[in-house]
Formats: C-alpha cells, structure tokens, sequence
C-alpha cells in the first residue's frame, strides 16, 4: 500500500477526541488557558516585571502552589529562568554539598547523574540504576549528602513516589511531569521542582522548586562555603528574588499567566485529589484498553510503577510510527514514542488538563487504524 494512501485513511468522525493533542510537553493547553492570557493582553502583557501587575500573578502562583501541595510552614517556592533542565545545573552549584545519589531509569534521571558528575566542585555521584520500565531504590549512604530521582520517568512512563531515605540527606525529586498530576507528600522530600509545560499544561522556559526548610539552610550554607556560582544559576539569589515575588532577570509573562490560570482551574475543582484524579482515570482507561488488545501492551508490567501522567503501550504487529503518522494526519498527534528508548511503542500524555473522555476516543483511533493498516 502507497504511503499516500496510508495518509489519506480518515478516521471517522465520531472516533476523535474533542481536542488532539496527546503530548507529554509542551502538552495541552486549556482554551480557558488562553483566554486567560487575552485577558491580560493589554494590562499585564508587555508591562515590567518589577510592578504589580506582573508580581501579583507570580505571587498567586507561589500561592497556588502551597495551596495545590498543602506545603507546610517554612516551605518557599523559589523560581527562575531555564527550565528543569537548567534547574539540575542550578542544584549542582547550589544544593549538592559534596556528594550525591541519583536513581537512573531514564533519560531525564540519567542527565542529572550527568550534569553531578560532570561539576568539579563535586565527588563523583553514585548512581543506581535500573532497566527501562521500572524504577530501582534509594540505598542509605553517610557518604551522600543529596538524593535525587524522578517523580515520572516522562521517557518511559515509570512512576515512584517519593520516599525518603533511612539517615540524613538532602531529597531532590524532578517533578517536571509528576507536579499537578501525582500525589506526594511533602514529608517525604526537601525539593519538588518541575517546569510548568507538563501537568500545568503552560509553555515552557522557567523552573520551580518548592524547598522545605531544610533545602533552604543548605541553600544558605553551601552558598557561605564561597563556592563560586553563576549568578543566573545562584539559588540564594533565586530565593532572595522569589519571596519578593520576582525574578532575577525577565521571565516569560504568558507562560505565568496561563500556569496561574491552571493552578487556579486545579484548585477550585477539589486541588490535587481532582486533577491527580483526572489523570488516575485516563490511566485506567489506557491500560484496560491495551490489555484488552493483543497488539496492545502497557510497557510496565509492575501495576504500581505504571504512570497516571504518560501512558507507555508498545506495540506488536504494525509500526507504532505509522499508527503516529495516520493519527497525526487526522488532527490527533504527538504519540510518539521517546526516541531513544527505541521501543515500537506510544506513549500518550494523560496530564489533568486532558480529558479522560478524549483518552478513550483515542483508543478507538487507535483500534481503527490498526484495523486499517492490518487490512
Ligand atoms: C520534560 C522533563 C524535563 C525537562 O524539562 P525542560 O523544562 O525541558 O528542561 C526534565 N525532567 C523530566 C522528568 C521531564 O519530564
């Protein structure tokens, strides 16, 4: 059969979900999302950083955020420019002391170990790792000041609920797509950072971390050994920037507007037990279906480690990129399967933003282009 024919299969209407976009970040946006932002096209875009308008809505998320996680007294929410990939170089100039641990079960695990590694200032870290589609444990070790894992796989879609170790230790945990979509308890972690395109279904291009009061006396005390930092990667001046509502150069307006209008859509519905809800609901519906599929596996056999927020199916017997190719032709994209795990396999986004009812739809795209490309 042609590729163009391939192409040119269109699934029937009734099939599609009311809005096509499966990604895991950037991933879907809400309309309402937006009409947020037209909004405040006039009086808060395009106006300074260091006035109210603009500090109001960095101080509502800040809030937002203690509200939707229940963080207790002392805890801060501290921003800034980068992203979660900028976030492991700020954590390794400013929060390891001498010597970290990482879990490695994916890509976004494996570049933390990478940047620690790679710091002079630092020991070598200790890295645990694990085969792709499951998660290995923390080990207590005196010699490790910091452990650091992720919340969500996003390159393979395993989950791992926050845990501390026995002992000391500072607990770092990458939430980039945990945050907003999976339960956690703040007791269990010193630094739940994340950047805000994934489950807070916003753009792309800053980081934040809520810090216990722990991780910020170890903000203070590495930043008094004169270790020599970045200013743009210096947590101390972060925080001194981020309980005045600010940051310390010029973030990106939209992508705050339209993360305050999610924390405040996640809030007035029920906070995280609603929009962790959501996600628990079209995971359900994701799995069920592909185990009710014989060309359709979940990738993680362990039910427990299996993700609420990025489906992992692999597939047998038709190219899953193909699959991609159609349902993207059809307004229904972003499947893909992460590239460097090298599986045929989608993996789909289930943030809370995305309706379980469209999950389902997808599946019965899914069905009938299988059908098509089997015929
Ligand atoms: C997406 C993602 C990142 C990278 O986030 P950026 O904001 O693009 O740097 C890091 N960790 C995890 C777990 C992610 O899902």
């Amino acid at each position: 059969m042609s590729e163009k024919n391939q192409h040119d299969f269109v699934i029937p209407p009734g099939l599609l979900p009311v809005d096509g976009r499966f990604g895991c970040g950037p991933s879907k946006v809400r309309p309402e999302q937006i009409d947020a932002l037209v909004a405040r096209a006039t009086s808060v875009m395009g106006t300074s950083h260091r006035q109210a308008p603009v500090k109001n809505i960095v101080g509502s998320v800040r809030e937002g955020l203690v509200d939707l996680f229940g963080l207790p007294e002392g805890w801060e929410i501290i921003l800034g420019n980068g992203g979660s990939t900028v976030f492991w170089d700020v954590a390794t100039f400013g929060l390891i002391r001498e010597r970290s641990q990482h879990l490695v079960f994916g890509e976004f695990g494996g570049k933390f170990a990478e940047a620690s590694a790679a710091a002079p200032h630092l020991a070598d870290p200790v890295v645990v790792s694990s085969e792709p589609g499951t998660h290995p444990e923390l080990i207590a070790d005196p010699t490790c000041d910091t452990y650091a894992f992720p919340h969500n796989e996003t390159s393979t879609g395993v989950m791992m609920t926050p845990r501390r170790p026995v002992g000391d230790g500072l607990v770092l945990v990458d939430a980039t797509s945990a945050a907003g979509g999976l339960a956690w308890r703040p007791s269990e972690a010193d630094v739940y950072y994340f950047a805000p395109q994934k489950c807070f279904a916003s753009d792309g291009g800053l980081w934040f971390a809520a810090c216990s009061p722990a991780a910020i006396e170890r903000i203070r005390t590495v930043k008094a050994t004169k270790r020599w930092m970045p200013a743009s990667l210096d947590l101390s001046i972060a925080l001194d920037n981020s309980v005045a509502n600010q940051t310390y150069n010029t973030p990106a307006l939209a992508t705050l507007i339209m993360f305050d209008d999610q924390l405040r859509w996640m809030n007035e519905n029920g906070g995280l037990p609603f929009a962790a809800g959501r996600s628990a609901e079209s995971a359900r519906i994701l799995y069920s279906w592909a185990e009710s599929r014989p060309f359709a596996t979940p990738f993680v056999r362990d039910v427990a480690q299996r993700s609420n927020v990025v489906g992992t199916i692999d597939i047998e017997g038709t190219d899953a990129n193909e699959i991609c190719r159609i349902l993207r032709s059809n307004g229904v994209v972003d499947t893909d399967s992460y590239r460097k795990l090298g599986r045929n396999q989608l993996r789909i986004g289930m943030f809370p933003a995305i309706e379980p009812s469209d999950v389902a739809q997808l599946t019965r795209c899914i069905d009938a282009v299988v059908e098509h490309l089997g015929a």
